[in-house]
């Protein structure tokens, strides 16, 4: 799976193609783009590998319409529109699905079209590499700093910068 930073990227890409002016819409589009990620929180907590409840069904396009739903009703309490924040929510929730799709180990998947089906799916072609802590050996930090990580990074940054410059650009032009 994608790391949180090339989430935050990838939430950042939906901020400059919706326009999001504000800092505050802007950070919410980052926190949208990690929610899904919540669920490794209880194994963070019980200290048991933070992986293991990853991918459920908070990885899925039905969660991405709950977080819209929910950012719109905010939106709409506070006099805003429910709209334009239900669709930048939508987009940032779901670009965490996608980019997990494309890092899923394809052996178990995630469950994307969750709550229509079930059945969980990964992409045959890995884009994305998992970054992992071989903590065993030098502690979690330490363990963080290896050739495999690096290479993860950078296949990430391969992805999610020019990513993020294209939804930039294309802001800029939808602005004018
Ligand atoms: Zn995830």
């Amino acid at each position: 799976m994608p790391s949180p930073l090339g989430h935050t990227l990838a939430g950042l890409a939906v901020a400059e193609l919706f326009q999001y002016r504000e800092g505050r819409v802007r950070r919410q589009a980052m926190l949208m783009a990690n929610a899904a990620d919540l669920d490794m929180l209880p194994g963070v907590l019980t200290r048991r590998h933070p992986g293991a409840a990853h991918g459920r069904v908070s990885h899925s396009f039905g969660a991405a319409l709950v977080a819209g739903v929910l950012a719109g009703g905010l939106a709409k309490a506070r006099g805003r529109r429910f709209g334009p924040r239900f669709l930048q929510a939508t987009a940032a929730y779901g670009s965490h699905v996608a980019l997990d799709y494309f890092g899923k180990e394809p052996e178990d998947g995630l469950p994307v079209w969750w709550p229509v089906s079930e059945r969980r799916h990964a992409s045959t072609r890995r884009w994305f590499k998992t970054i992992l802590s071989h903590s065993k050996k030098h502690g979690f930090w330490k363990g963080l700093l290896n050739r495999s990580n690096v290479e993860a990074l950078a296949r990430e940054g391969a992805v999610t910068v020019p990513a993020f410059l294209l939804a930039r650009a294309i802001g800029k032009r939808l602005r004018r």
